[in-house]
């Protein structure tokens, strides 16, 4: 296989609302529409940027504030449909790591009940408590299960720059 042409060759995963607030729960967006520093420092450095799909969306709709979001995610059916989700991700990584492109790593969200990393949200709404979301959990099973290595950090919103300083990090070969 030979993809010598004017791609970076390197791509690095992010939650869906880094890319489109518009995904989260309601009163909760930090921004109109992305979280601009980190994408434009993202594309400064030439990394193609992966959007995960919002779990929260595609589990529990987008109007879901008058629910218990990580009761709601940790149901069985829920739970099968994240693992879902994590099984295409995990099938993209696996493609681009056998191809030679490399996947830098995953940037989470810190407090969510879904996309935590260190730091995540109880069922009765609580937190942020030390611990993982769901989907970060069944992804990281799926990434297990694909034999996909790679770093999955927690990031804020509010915290952009040290979020590119990780993927500094990455693009240096700290992990
Ligand atoms: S579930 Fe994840 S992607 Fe969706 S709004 Fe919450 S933190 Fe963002």
């Amino acid at each position: 296989m030979d993809f010598k042409d004017c791609r970076s060759m390197k791509v690095v995963l992010v939650s869906h609302c880094h890319l489109n607030q518009n995904a989260r729960l309601w009163k909760c967006a930090e921004c109109p529409a992305s979280c601009r520093l980190l994408v434009e420092g993202l594309l400064q450095q030439e990394i193609g940027i992966i959007q995960m799909p919002c779990p929260e969306l595609m589990v529990l709709g987008l109007d879901r504030g008058h629910i218990a979001i990580r009761s709601g995610l940790e149901s069985i059916p829920a739970r099968e449909a994240l693992r879902l989700l994590g099984r295409e991700l995990a099938f993209q990584i696996r493609q681009y790591q056998d191809c030679g492109v490399k996947v830098l790593g995953v940037l989470g969200k810190n407090g969510s009940p879904a996309c935590g990393v260190e730091r995540t949200s109880r069922s009765d709404g609580q937190g942020p408590i030390d611990g993982e979301g769901v989907f970060i959990q069944e992804f990281r099973a799926e990434l297990r299960r694909a034999g996909c290595e790679l770093p999955v950090i927690g990031t804020m919103d509010a915290e952009q720059d040290a979020a590119l300083a990780v993927v500094d990090g990455w693009l240096r070969g700290k992990y």
